[in-house]
């Protein structure tokens, strides 16, 4: 066991998530890739505990996170029990379910069933008795909106999640939630969706006219958003070829297509309005995406703890001035 850092609470900034009470380190750590059982245990633990050093009081997960399934958070569940069983109450946790997880008709989606079974089963893997934030992964078209957030309603109101949450729901679908939620008394504290300089859809109005950052702002939920740096491809990480150890290379989740010619173009733009403010292009893509206070955290991912200090370091650089931004902006677009 090591006790976490004295001064760990010093060196990152936090942020209200909406109009809660919940505080989240600006920055927050992912465990999505990286913490299946592929990677070694010592691994996960030396990248969990750095990143607690640094200040990150955010770890998010969700049930599928591995692989396999289920793997992410049993490791989590390993580090919080012979490390931090004494901090548990400076942590926020949380968890989600939505995609594929077991076999069946009630393996995944947007059930009662299926999202109260998977909680259950996300708590005995943390081994914990509730996490701070439960979310519905996805819209989940074949079921009535108001039983999933009903079930959401639930795990609030039987104590295993403090927060209810939904994740890339669109503005529309958001709004729909929103009203749904506030009819059962529930709050729904938070909303995860993808953003990243290459990838603005929560800015853009969508059929009902507004955008997601607008939904979200208004109603006082907090965005937490994810792939902050397009899983690598807003870093150094492909600018001289595929290297064997990264995501493009592995080929889970990302796509060739992703470093297509017009895409690499955009990133070594970028890069080069990054260097003009003196930070790397993924210190300045994650400062990027927290320039606006409706984002409350960036859910970074980080394969080493190189990467993560570096990361983490995104915030020391001054704010962004109208001319960096227009020039980000044009940089950015194919
Ligand atoms: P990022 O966009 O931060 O991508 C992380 C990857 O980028 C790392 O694994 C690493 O890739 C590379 N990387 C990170 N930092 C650096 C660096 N400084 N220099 C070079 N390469 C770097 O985020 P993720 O896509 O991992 O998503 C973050 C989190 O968001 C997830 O862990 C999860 O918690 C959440 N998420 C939620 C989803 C949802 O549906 N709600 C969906 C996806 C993610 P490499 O392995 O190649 O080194």
């Amino acid at each position: 066991m090591r006790s976490p850092a004295d001064d760990r609470h010093a060196p990152l900034p936090c942020r209200r998530v909406g109009r809660s009470g919940l505080s989240v380190s600006a920055l927050s750590l992912g465990l999505w890739q990286n913490f299946g059982d592929g990677t070694p245990a010592a691994d996960q633990r030396g990248l969990v505990l750095h990143a607690l050093d640094a200040g990150v009081v955010h770890f998010d997960l969700a049930n599928n996170y591995g692989p396999p399934p289920g793997s992410a958070e049993t490791g989590f569940g390993r580090i919080l029990r012979t490390d931090l069983a004494r901090h548990r109450h400076e942590l926020s946790i949380s968890t989600k379910a939505g995609y594929r997880q077991w076999p069946g008709p009630r393996g995944e989606g947007g059930s009662r069933g299926y999202l109260l079974a998977s909680l259950d089963q996300s708590l005995r893997r943390l081994g914990v008795d509730e996490v701070d934030i439960f979310y519905s992964h996805r819209f989940d078209p074949t079921t009535p909106l108001e039983e999933t957030i009903g079930a959401l309603a639930t795990a609030v109101s039987s104590g295993r999640a403090l927060y209810a949450g939904i994740s890339s729901y669109s503005a529309t679908r958001t709004q729909e939630a929103l009203t749904v939620a506030a009819s059962m008394g529930l709050p729904l504290t938070v909303h995860q969706p993808s953003y990243s300089l290459l990838n603005r859809w929560i800015e853009e109005p969508d059929a009902s006219g507004r955008s997601l950052l607008d939904v979200a702002g208004e109603s006082g939920t907090g965005l937490v958003t994810f792939s902050p740096l397009a899983q690598g491809l807003l870093t150094d990480r492909y600018r001289d070829g595929v290297p064997e150890s990264s995501r493009a290379a592995r080929g889970t989740s990302f796509q060739r297509e992703y470093l297509s010619e017009a895409n690499l173009a955009s990133v070594d733009r970028l890069r080069t309005v990054a260097q003009q403010r003196g930070q790397t292009l993924a210190q300045m893509a994650l400062a990027w995406c927290l320039r606006d206070d409706r984002v409350s955290a960036v859910l970074v991912g980080a394969r080493t703890t190189q990467q993560l200090d570096e990361n983490l370091a995104a915030l020391d650089a001054p704010g962004f001035t109208a001319d960096e931004l227009a020039s980000i902006d044009e940089a950015a677009v194919d």
